[in-house]
Parts: C-alpha cells; structure tokens; sequence
C-alpha cells in the first residue's frame, strides 16, 4: 500500500481551495483511464481510487473546505482493506510517514466519486512537479511506484495538453505562496533522480513548454523524444 502525499498549502481559506479545484478540473486523457487500469486490479477499481493500493493524502485546509460540503470523505481509519495481510505494519508506516499538518482520508469509492470534491491529490496523480536540482519547476514526473499498475504511466503521449496546461498553472499558484510546497517537490525530484540513477534509467518528463523529454539523472541533461518511444510497463506493454 502506498499513500499519495500530497504538501497541499497549510494556509488557504475554502474559498482558496475551491477555487484551486474549479482550475484544475479537466480530465488527464481523452479517455477515462480508470477503465484501462481497474481490470488488471484484483479488486476491480482503478488503482488510485482503490484504498488498498493507495492512500489519499491532503491537508487540514482542504478536509476542512469539504467536510462541511460532502460526505465523500472521512479520515482514514485503516480497517478498510480487509484482504491486505500487512495491514498493521503498513498502517503504523503511513500514519509515520504523514507530515504535520496533513490527513490521511478515505473516500466512499469509484462508484460514489464526487468529481468537484475530488483532492488536489486526486487531480494530480499519477504526477508530481518535477524540480532540477538548480531549483526550476520542469513539467510533470510521475510517482514510480505505480509504473506497473497506472496506465497513464505507460501512456504519456495520451495526457491531454489542457491537463498539462492546468497542472502547470496550480503549481506555478502553488509555488508562488508557499515556498515549502517547492522544497518538498524538489526533494521529491532528487529522491527520483537517485532511484533512478541507481537502476541506470532516465526520468521522463512532460516539460512546461510542452514537450517530451527524458533526462539523465546524473547530468539532468535533456533529450526531448517522441511520446510513443518513452517507456512502457507491463500489464499495459
Ligand atoms: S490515473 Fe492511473 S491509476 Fe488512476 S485511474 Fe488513471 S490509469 Fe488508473
Ligand atoms: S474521490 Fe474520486 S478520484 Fe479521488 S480517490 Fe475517491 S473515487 Fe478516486
């Protein structure tokens, strides 16, 4: 199990995260996704809305613009993985791994999705904004973790350039208030780079200007290529 931390901005008001939901609202692809990946998971439902394969993440500030407005969430109480053997240890490891100021939820599922209620977390995933080691927000990385279980991972040529243009400009808003938000992703990015370092591969990257690249994480040097030869994973291969 894994949990989908996101540093969501301690200090905005309802309003604020409203706000941020309705410009960041288009879908990732052409076609709903979550029907490519949810057959190659045992339980049927697309693996980032599966509470058995990762945990939402937000802030206080988001919980609290939603409790009041929808039931579709709740804290995270961890019994509700029942198949999941290592549910003890990896609640003890999630609960750990949570920042101050932030909340582990749980939602009421695929079949109950509120599309304007969904988390700054749901919008972003599979992606994170990735930081050079000299400090500039590049585009989009994505959470390795899920190369072999999210489809769009495999896909990226099918991330549509609105969804790109909208991530772009959350975070760019994002960065621009919260300097935390930044450092985070950039310790993000150079814990991707050294994992990928260490298994000798190359980071790809959907860039701002709206290319594709993949980067070397020694040299952070680019190479832009065409979206059909970046690499797939298997189940989607
Ligand atoms: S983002 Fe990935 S894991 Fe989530 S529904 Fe789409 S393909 Fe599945
Ligand atoms: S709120 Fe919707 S998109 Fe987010 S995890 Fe739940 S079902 Fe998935």
């Amino acid at each position: 199990m894994n949990n989908r931390i996101l540093r969501s901005p301690a200090d905005l008001n309802s309003a604020d995260i409203h706000e941020l939901y309705t410009n960041f609202n288009v879908p990732i692809a052409g076609l709903d996704c979550g029907k490519m990946c949810a057959p190659h998971n045992p339980t049927g439902k697309p693996f980032c809305c599966d509470i058995c394969a990762a945990v939402p993440a937000a802030h206080t500030s988001e919980w609290k613009a939603l409790e009041p407005v929808t039931d579709l969430w709740h804290p995270w109480r961890g019994d509700e993985c029942a198949e999941d053997p290592s549910s003890t240890e990896d609640r003890s490891r999630l609960e750990a791994s949570v920042p101050d100021g932030m909340i582990l939820l749980a939602c009421l599922g695929p079949q109950a999705c509120q599309r304007p209620y969904r988390l700054l977390s749901c919008r972003q995933f599979p992606f994170f904004p990735y930081v050079t080691s000299d400090y500039r927000f590049l585009g989009l990385s994505y959470d390795w973790e899920f190369e072999n279980s999210c489809w769009v991972i495999g896909n990226l040529g099918q991330v549509s350039q609105a969804y790109r243009e909208e991530f772009v400009a959350t975070h760019d808003k994002l960065f621009a208030l919260f300097q935390d938000e930044f450092d985070n992703y950039a310790a993000r990015s150079e814990e991707m780079r050294e994992v990928f370092a260490e298994k000798r591969r190359r980071i790809p990257l959907l860039h701002r200007n709206g290319g594709f690249h993949l980067i070397s994480p020694a040299s952070e040097r680019m190479q832009r290529v065409d979206p059909a030869k970046l690499p797939q994973f298997q189940p989607y291969r």
